[in-house]
């Protein structure tokens, strides 16, 4: 086995361990117990949370603290087992540490699941109790919202804990990063554009949202201002009606919406949306869109390249959101949150233009240049500075 810079390497003893994709994308892969599935992507540490009073039961996985801190939002789902929230909470930290990397923060990967209905099960006991779970690793795993938790829930974990982000209440709190997250999506779909057609200038380009929540919502804004001809889909009709209204949109039933001959097929709902059956249906030129996860498989960002679709990958199209809590903990500065979400067009044409070099998706152009950002800072950090390693006891007295 080769690593990201050609060096043969230990697997065990690597901190960005794989060259072959993340591990854990397909949950499938994951077997055996906790201490083998974090043997498969490299997890550093998994805590199991408990509190009876309050009938929290939570899982925070910290998968890769190089480059930082962990960061990554609680998401609360109503998972059938233990077992299914245990390889959510791995493969969500570990494409946290993915983002992060690839998009230059200095934050490493982590995720905390809630097992529980948040219909049914939220309280502000709960939320206070995974609040102390998470003020407990001191500052090794920083939460945000997710999915099933929103920005008033993280207000009960903040008064707990102060490594919370995405509080509005906070001083410095940036709140909802859905906006910041739609401009980098903006700004990445003018990169693939740039590379497709030779100019990142939208204006007549036709570009197909699915979901239009925060993220599409935000996103048809953008376009919409640009020139853009827009159909969009939801299965909420209100949120179809309001975009509509708003940016004059064309609505589109959501399963006509992989069909469209337009430009751009934007993703904004689901992930796995990139699958065997909806790919055979696509008939745009360019995949870029905010969804987590979209690709069901890896083996599907193979396929949209042989079809001759330029994929814009998930993790590093969607990071505006991780840029916004980045900054946040920089000392919040809106201006400058959407000005590195700006960067991502430049990091995508990167990538786009690594994966044409090495005849690979872009998807494992974009893990490539993780692993390698991640390989490299760890090297650096061998170098030993008073500040940043405790000088060994005998040393103290000097
Ligand atoms: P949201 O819940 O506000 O919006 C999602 C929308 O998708 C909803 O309107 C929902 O009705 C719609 N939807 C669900 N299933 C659909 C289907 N089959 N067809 C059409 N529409 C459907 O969520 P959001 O915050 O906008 O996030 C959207 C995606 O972006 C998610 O995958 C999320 O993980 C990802 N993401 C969000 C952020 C952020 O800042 N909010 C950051 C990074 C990634």
């Amino acid at each position: 086995m080769t690593d990201t810079v050609g060096t043969p390497r230990s697997a065990a003893a690597d901190p960005a361990r794989r060259s072959d994709g993340r591990r854990l994308a397909s949950a499938g892969e994951a077997v055996g117990d906790t201490f083998q599935r974090m043997d498969l992507a490299q997890h550093e540490q998994v805590v199991f949370c408990r509190d009876a009073a309050s009938g929290l039961r939570a899982i925070i996985a910290i998968h890769n603290t190089t480059l930082g801190p962990a960061v990554g939002g609680t998401r609360m789902w109503p998972y059938a087992s233990e077992e299914e929230a245990l390889i959510d909470v791995l493969r969500l930290s570990e494409g946290m540490t993915y983002k992060a990397a690839v998009t230059g923060l200095n934050l490493g990967g982590g995720k905390a699941v809630i097992i529980g209905d948040p219909k049914r099960d939220k309280s502000e006991a709960l939320l206070r109790a995974h609040g102390r779970f998470v003020d407990s690793l001191g500052g090794r795993y920083v939460t945000a919202e997710d999915v099933g938790i929103t920005v008033q829930d993280m207000e009960y974990v903040y008064m707990e804990t102060p490594f919370v982000t995405g509080v509005a209440s906070a001083p410095g709190g940036g709140g909802d990063p859905s906006p910041v997250t739609a401009f980098g999506v903006y700004h990445g779909i003018k990169a693939a554009a740039k590379k497709v057609w030779g100019s990142p200038d939208l204006a007549g380009r036709s570009v197909a949202i699915q979901g239009v929540g925060s993220v599409g919502g935000h996103l048809a804004q953008n376009l919409a201002a640009e020139g853009v001809r827009l159909h969009v889909s939801d299965i909420d009709p209100a949120r179809v009606q309001r975009v509509v209204q708003e940016t004059g949109a064309t609505a589109v039933a959501p399963e006509e919406i992989f069909g469209l001959d337009v430009d751009v097929f934007a993703p904004c709902a689901l992930g796995a949306i990139l699958n065997d059956r909806t790919i055979p249906q696509l008939r745009c030129r360019i995949v870029a869109g905010g969804a987590n996860n979209q690709l069901a498989e890896h083996r599907h960002g193979d396929e949209l390249m042989r079809r001759g679709i330029l994929y814009a990958p998930d993790f590093v199209i969607n990071a505006g959101g991780l840029i916004n809590v980045y900054s946040e903990l920089q000392g919040y500065d809106p201006v400058a949150a959407r000005n590195r979400a700006r960067g991502i067009y430049d990091t995508l044409l990167a990538i786009f233009e690594r994966a044409e070099a090495d005849g690979i998706p872009t998807y494992q152009a974009a893990e490539r240049l993780a692993e390698a950002r991640i390989l490299e800072v760890s090297r650096a950090g061998r170098i030993y500075t008073p500040r940043h390693r405790r000088p060994p006891a005998r040393f103290a007295r000097l």
